[in-house]
Protein backbone atom coordinates (compact mmCIF):
# COMPACT_ATOMS: atom_id res chain seq x y z
CA UNK A 1 0.00 0.00 0.00
CA UNK A 2 1.55 3.53 -1.01
CA UNK A 3 1.13 6.24 1.09
CA UNK A 4 -1.14 8.67 0.83
CA UNK A 5 0.83 12.57 0.93
CA UNK A 6 -0.88 14.30 3.52
CA UNK A 7 -0.83 17.80 1.21
CA UNK A 8 -0.19 17.43 -2.47
CA UNK A 9 -0.39 19.89 -4.51
CA UNK A 10 -0.58 19.76 -8.55
CA UNK A 11 -0.14 22.31 -10.97
CA UNK A 12 -1.08 25.72 -9.09
CA UNK A 13 -1.67 28.44 -11.22
CA UNK A 14 -2.22 31.87 -10.09
CA UNK A 15 -3.51 35.47 -12.24
CA UNK A 16 -3.12 38.32 -11.15
CA UNK A 17 -4.40 41.16 -13.80
CA UNK A 18 -2.65 39.85 -16.56
CA UNK A 19 0.28 38.51 -14.67
CA UNK A 20 0.71 34.62 -14.00
CA UNK A 21 2.40 34.84 -10.81
CA UNK A 22 2.39 31.12 -10.47
CA UNK A 23 2.79 28.75 -13.46
CA UNK A 24 1.96 25.29 -12.41
CA UNK A 25 3.77 24.58 -9.73
CA UNK A 26 3.25 21.07 -7.79
CA UNK A 27 4.31 19.70 -4.34
CA UNK A 28 3.95 16.81 -1.90
CA UNK A 29 4.65 16.96 1.19
CA UNK A 30 4.18 13.55 3.26
CA UNK A 31 3.89 13.48 6.79
CA UNK A 32 7.26 14.71 8.52
CA UNK A 33 8.68 16.07 5.52
CA UNK A 34 10.55 19.53 6.20
CA UNK A 35 9.90 21.49 2.52
CA UNK A 36 11.61 24.82 2.24
CA UNK A 37 10.75 26.68 -0.50
CA UNK A 38 13.56 29.57 -1.17
CA UNK A 39 13.64 31.78 -4.16
CA UNK A 40 14.38 35.82 -5.17
CA UNK A 41 11.69 38.37 -3.79
CA UNK A 42 8.96 38.36 -6.01
CA UNK A 43 9.22 34.58 -7.54
CA UNK A 44 5.46 33.52 -5.90
CA UNK A 45 6.59 32.07 -2.94
CA UNK A 46 4.28 33.68 -0.82
CA UNK A 47 1.41 33.24 -3.31
CA UNK A 48 2.39 29.90 -3.59
CA UNK A 49 1.72 29.22 -0.21
CA UNK A 50 -1.28 30.81 0.71
CA UNK A 51 -2.95 29.41 -2.08
CA UNK A 52 -2.36 26.04 0.14
CA UNK A 53 -5.24 27.14 2.24
CA UNK A 54 -6.93 29.36 0.02
CA UNK A 55 -5.84 32.39 1.52
CA UNK A 56 -5.41 33.54 -2.20
CA UNK A 57 -7.54 31.38 -4.84
CA UNK A 58 -5.44 30.10 -7.18
CA UNK A 59 -6.69 30.66 -10.64
CA UNK A 60 -6.25 26.59 -11.91
CA UNK A 61 -5.21 23.41 -9.78
CA UNK A 62 -5.60 20.94 -7.40
CA UNK A 63 -4.97 20.66 -3.10
CA UNK A 64 -5.04 17.59 -2.29
CA UNK A 65 -5.43 17.20 1.82
CA UNK A 66 -4.88 13.53 3.18
CA UNK A 67 -6.11 12.44 0.05
CA UNK A 68 -9.24 14.17 0.36
CA UNK A 69 -9.38 16.82 -2.99
CA UNK A 70 -10.32 20.34 -2.14
CA UNK A 71 -13.74 20.95 -3.58
CA UNK A 72 -13.09 24.32 -6.20
CA UNK A 73 -15.53 25.33 -8.64
CA UNK A 74 -15.11 28.12 -11.22
CA UNK A 75 -15.29 31.62 -9.71
CA UNK A 76 -15.07 35.10 -11.94
CA UNK A 77 -11.22 34.98 -12.22
CA UNK A 78 -9.78 32.10 -9.76
CA UNK A 79 -11.29 28.67 -8.53
CA UNK A 80 -12.98 29.25 -5.14
CA UNK A 81 -14.20 27.06 -2.30
CA UNK A 82 -17.57 24.79 -2.91
CA UNK A 83 -17.36 23.59 0.23
CA UNK A 84 -17.27 25.82 3.44
CA UNK A 85 -17.10 22.69 5.96
CA UNK A 86 -14.41 21.50 4.37
CA UNK A 87 -12.52 24.14 3.74
CA UNK A 88 -12.63 25.61 7.65
CA UNK A 89 -12.06 21.57 8.74
CA UNK A 90 -8.89 21.87 6.08
CA UNK A 91 -7.63 25.01 7.61
CA UNK A 92 -7.93 23.88 11.04
CA UNK A 93 -5.33 21.61 10.27
CA UNK A 94 -2.84 23.45 8.50
CA UNK A 95 -1.52 26.23 10.77
CA UNK A 96 0.32 29.43 8.90
CA UNK A 97 3.07 31.20 10.82
CA UNK A 98 3.43 34.85 9.04
CA UNK A 99 6.14 37.29 9.24
CA UNK A 100 4.38 39.66 11.10
CA UNK A 101 3.15 37.63 14.02
CA UNK A 102 -0.31 39.05 14.63
CA UNK A 103 -0.89 38.39 17.78
CA UNK A 104 -3.82 39.96 19.33
CA UNK A 105 -2.71 42.96 21.08
CA UNK A 106 -5.44 43.09 23.73
CA UNK A 107 -4.86 39.69 24.64
CA UNK A 108 -2.25 38.65 27.40
CA UNK A 109 -0.01 36.03 26.14
CA UNK A 110 -1.48 33.23 27.35
CA UNK A 111 -4.82 34.40 25.74
CA UNK A 112 -3.53 34.74 22.68
CA UNK A 113 -2.29 30.63 22.61
CA UNK A 114 -5.92 29.79 24.52
CA UNK A 115 -7.83 31.73 21.99
CA UNK A 116 -7.64 28.91 19.15
CA UNK A 117 -8.48 26.13 20.92
CA UNK A 118 -10.66 27.79 23.36
CA UNK A 119 -13.11 29.29 20.91
CA UNK A 120 -12.89 27.62 17.51
CA UNK A 121 -12.42 24.23 18.81
CA UNK A 122 -14.12 24.41 21.94
CA UNK A 123 -11.95 22.72 24.24
CA UNK A 124 -12.61 23.26 28.22
CA UNK A 125 -10.79 25.92 29.73
CA UNK A 126 -8.64 24.26 32.08
CA UNK A 127 -7.60 21.71 29.29
CA UNK A 128 -6.42 24.06 27.13
CA UNK A 129 -5.11 26.59 29.99
CA UNK A 130 -2.79 23.18 30.61
CA UNK A 131 -1.40 23.18 27.33
CA UNK A 132 -0.85 26.50 26.26
CA UNK A 133 1.58 26.62 29.45
CA UNK A 134 3.06 23.49 28.36
CA UNK A 135 3.11 24.98 24.83
CA UNK A 136 4.98 28.40 26.29
CA UNK A 137 7.47 26.25 27.99
CA UNK A 138 8.57 24.45 25.13
CA UNK A 139 9.23 27.87 22.62
CA UNK A 140 10.40 29.17 25.86
CA UNK A 141 8.75 31.89 26.96
CA UNK A 142 6.41 30.46 29.69
CA UNK A 143 7.93 33.65 32.42
CA UNK A 144 6.25 36.30 30.10
CA UNK A 145 2.38 34.33 29.78
CA UNK A 146 0.60 37.26 32.09
CA UNK A 147 2.20 39.96 29.77
CA UNK A 148 1.34 41.62 26.30
CA UNK A 149 2.37 41.60 22.81
CA UNK A 150 3.67 44.86 22.80
CA UNK A 151 6.16 43.57 26.12
CA UNK A 152 7.64 41.37 24.17
CA UNK A 153 10.42 41.78 21.55
CA UNK A 154 10.50 40.31 18.28
CA UNK A 155 11.26 37.07 18.53
CA UNK A 156 9.66 36.51 21.39
CA UNK A 157 6.48 37.51 19.83
CA UNK A 158 7.39 35.33 17.22
CA UNK A 159 7.84 32.08 19.36
CA UNK A 160 4.39 33.08 20.65
CA UNK A 161 2.95 32.86 17.47
CA UNK A 162 4.54 29.20 16.96
CA UNK A 163 3.27 28.70 20.39
CA UNK A 164 -0.32 29.52 19.12
CA UNK A 165 -0.52 27.56 15.95
CA UNK A 166 0.57 24.41 18.30
CA UNK A 167 -1.98 24.87 20.14
CA UNK A 168 -4.28 24.13 17.46
CA UNK A 169 -2.53 20.67 16.67
CA UNK A 170 -2.03 21.27 13.39
CA UNK A 171 -1.32 18.27 11.21
CA UNK A 172 1.13 20.69 8.46
CA UNK A 173 2.56 24.03 9.14
CA UNK A 174 3.07 26.67 6.75
CA UNK A 175 5.73 29.43 7.66
CA UNK A 176 6.13 32.32 5.40
CA UNK A 177 9.41 34.27 6.26
CA UNK A 178 9.25 34.20 9.96
CA UNK A 179 12.42 35.52 11.19
CA UNK A 180 12.46 37.86 8.37
CA UNK A 181 11.23 40.75 10.46
CA UNK A 182 13.44 40.14 13.29
CA UNK A 183 16.82 42.16 14.20
CA UNK A 184 19.32 39.53 13.33
CA UNK A 185 20.18 38.48 16.79
CA UNK A 186 16.25 37.32 17.73
CA UNK A 187 16.58 35.57 14.89
CA UNK A 188 18.47 32.13 15.99
CA UNK A 189 15.67 31.64 18.88
CA UNK A 190 12.92 31.50 16.55
CA UNK A 191 14.79 29.04 14.45
CA UNK A 192 15.83 27.30 17.33
CA UNK A 193 12.41 26.77 18.05
CA UNK A 194 11.60 25.66 14.86
CA UNK A 195 14.57 23.02 14.70
CA UNK A 196 13.40 21.52 17.35
CA UNK A 197 9.69 21.57 15.84
CA UNK A 198 11.47 19.65 12.61
CA UNK A 199 13.60 17.38 14.81
CA UNK A 200 9.86 16.00 16.54
CA UNK A 201 8.44 14.92 13.20
CA UNK A 202 6.40 18.06 12.38
CA UNK A 203 5.02 18.45 8.76
CA UNK A 204 6.57 22.10 7.74
CA UNK A 205 6.36 24.19 4.55
CA UNK A 206 8.98 26.73 5.17
CA UNK A 207 9.61 30.18 2.81
CA UNK A 208 12.70 31.41 4.28
CA UNK A 209 15.89 33.08 3.30
CA UNK A 210 17.75 31.68 6.16
CA UNK A 211 20.23 28.95 3.77
CA UNK A 212 21.66 27.39 6.71
CA UNK A 213 18.42 26.58 8.30
CA UNK A 214 17.02 25.37 4.99
CA UNK A 215 20.21 23.40 4.86
CA UNK A 216 20.20 21.62 8.17
CA UNK A 217 16.44 20.67 8.95
CA UNK A 218 15.07 20.22 5.37
CA UNK A 219 14.08 16.62 3.80
CA UNK A 220 13.51 18.93 0.41
CA UNK A 221 14.04 22.05 -0.86
CA UNK A 222 12.79 23.78 -3.89
CA UNK A 223 13.91 27.11 -5.37
CA UNK A 224 11.30 29.14 -7.38
CA UNK A 225 12.40 31.31 -10.21
CA UNK A 226 9.43 33.30 -11.81
CA UNK A 227 6.21 31.27 -10.54
CA UNK A 228 7.99 27.90 -11.58
CA UNK A 229 10.14 25.14 -9.82
CA UNK A 230 13.44 25.80 -11.12
CA UNK A 231 15.18 23.35 -8.93
CA UNK A 232 14.31 20.84 -6.07
CA UNK A 233 16.09 17.82 -4.30
CA UNK A 234 17.14 17.40 -0.89
CA UNK A 235 19.53 20.45 0.39
CA UNK A 236 23.09 18.37 -0.60
CA UNK A 237 21.62 18.15 -4.53
CA UNK A 238 20.45 21.90 -4.61
CA UNK A 239 22.77 23.41 -2.10
CA UNK A 240 25.75 21.33 -2.72
CA UNK A 241 25.08 20.94 -7.21
CA UNK A 242 22.61 23.15 -8.24
CA UNK A 243 21.63 21.91 -11.91
CA UNK A 244 19.79 25.46 -12.41
CA UNK A 245 22.14 28.53 -13.69
CA UNK A 246 19.44 30.65 -11.95
CA UNK A 247 19.59 28.24 -8.45
CA UNK A 248 23.17 29.00 -8.45
CA UNK A 249 23.11 33.00 -9.02
CA UNK A 250 20.75 32.98 -6.06
CA UNK A 251 22.68 30.99 -3.97
CA UNK A 252 25.89 32.31 -4.69
CA UNK A 253 24.36 35.92 -3.70
CA UNK A 254 22.80 35.22 -0.11
CA UNK A 255 25.85 33.06 0.64
P1 LIG B 1 7.51 36.37 -2.95
O1 LIG B 1 6.78 35.94 -1.72
O2 LIG B 1 8.30 35.28 -3.58
O3 LIG B 1 8.33 37.58 -2.74
P2 LIG B 1 4.86 37.01 -3.92
O4 LIG B 1 4.15 35.73 -3.98
O5 LIG B 1 4.57 37.90 -2.77
O6 LIG B 1 6.42 36.75 -4.05
O7 LIG B 1 4.56 37.83 -5.22
C1 LIG B 1 4.75 37.31 -6.51
C2 LIG B 1 4.29 38.33 -7.52
O8 LIG B 1 2.88 38.49 -7.42
C3 LIG B 1 4.89 39.72 -7.33
O9 LIG B 1 5.18 40.26 -8.58
C4 LIG B 1 3.79 40.47 -6.64
O10 LIG B 1 3.86 41.84 -6.95
C5 LIG B 1 2.55 39.84 -7.24
N1 LIG B 1 1.41 39.89 -6.32
C6 LIG B 1 1.34 39.29 -5.11
N2 LIG B 1 0.14 39.53 -4.53
C7 LIG B 1 -0.56 40.29 -5.40
C8 LIG B 1 -1.88 40.86 -5.40
N3 LIG B 1 -2.70 40.67 -4.38
N4 LIG B 1 -2.25 41.60 -6.47
C9 LIG B 1 -1.41 41.75 -7.51
N5 LIG B 1 -0.17 41.25 -7.60
C10 LIG B 1 0.26 40.53 -6.56
MG1 LIG C 1 6.83 36.65 0.23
Amino acid sequence: MSKVPALELIDIHKTFGDIEVLKGISLKAYDGDVISILGSSGSGKSTFLRCVNLLENPTRGEIVFNGNKLDLIQGESDLVANNMKQLTQMRQQIGFVFQSFNLWPHMTILQNVMEGPLHVLKRPKHEVAEYAEHLLRKVGIAEKKDMYPNQLSGGQQQRVAIARTLAMDPQVILFDEPTSALDPELVGEVLGVMRNLAEEGRTMLIVTHEMNFAREVSSEVVFLHQGIVEEKGTPSQVFGAPKSERCKAFLSSVF
